[in-house]
């Protein structure tokens, strides 16, 4: 069947109205907000990183600095750090080495996650779903040591709701924790708490994951980037492309 984004952007809609519904009943509903390819765009934190490696080792990375010349646009970023490489043409072993080195030390640190850019209209999904009363829960594989900091310093700068009461962050305990095994054993913990009304992901593993354990949630998957090589999506999750309204119709003359 063919995707109508506009049909499942009105989805959208339709689970803020349930939050709205089950908060006047007095229940306690959840909403689910993984960060990395679903609220937040790390394109952007990546061609940051790539800029200031380019320029702080310039003689060491004479192949990314001549990249710049002719980088286009964020389109030629992609989830692994060895393509957008190849895509830039960087093509020495060493040189690639030594980059992949030096992002990965940036990427996964509390100083660079405000080069995030948040998906279009995420911010005032987000506090729509947050003011219908539903806690809000950042469920995301950063962990506790290197990512914590920067994860709130960001959703507070963009102005998503963070800290107060109907919010939660919960962020992995260790780096090297497995994702998936993470999210699923958190969302035994979450089930506990109250109904969860949606759920919204990046990941076709983890969207799975979540939708199998919350079956009666609306399960959004946010067409940015993945892992290469993910399952399928299961059945009944639906696809959106960002946080923005369903378009109306234009007024006619
Ligand atoms: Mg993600």
């Amino acid at each position: 069947m063919k995707t109508s984004y506009a049909e499942n952007h009105k989805l959208l809609e339709r689970a803020v109205e349930v939050v709205t519904t089950r908060t006047a009943q007095r229940r306690s509903t959840l909403a689910i907000f993984d960060l990395d390819g679903t609220l937040f765009d790390n394109r952007t934190r990546t061609m940051f990183i790539l800029r200031e490696i380019s320029e702080k080792f310039d003689s060491r990375v004479p192949g990314l600095a001549a990249a710049f010349s002719s980088f286009r646009d964020l389109s030629e970023v992609d989830y692994s750090l060895d393509v957008t490489l190849r895509r830039l043409r960087v093509r020495n072993p060493a040189e690639t080495a030594f980059i992949k080195q030096e992002w990965a030390k940036r990427f996964f640190s509390d100083e660079y996650q405000k080069y995030d850019m948040p998906l279009a209209g995420a911010k005032a999904y987000v506090e729509r779903v947050h003011k219908a009363g539903a806690t809000v829960i950042y469920l995301t594989g950063r962990d506790v040591g290197r990512m914590l900091v920067g994860t709130t310093e960001v959703l507070r700068l963009y102005g998503f709701p963070v800290g107060v009461a109907g919010t939660m962050t919960i962020v992995k305990k260790e780096f090297e924790q497995d994702d998936e095994i993470f999210k699923k054993e958190v969302s035994e913990y979450i089930d506990r708490l109250g109904e969860v009304a949606a759920v919204f992901e990046n990941e076709p593993a983890n969207s799975n994951i979540l939708r199998a354990r919350f079956p009666g949630a609306a399960s959004f998957f946010v067409e940015t980037q993945h892992r290469p090589g993910a399952p399928r999506l299961d059945a009944g999750i639906i696809r959106i492309k960002d946080f923005r309204p369903p378009r109306r119709p234009a007024a006619r003359p």
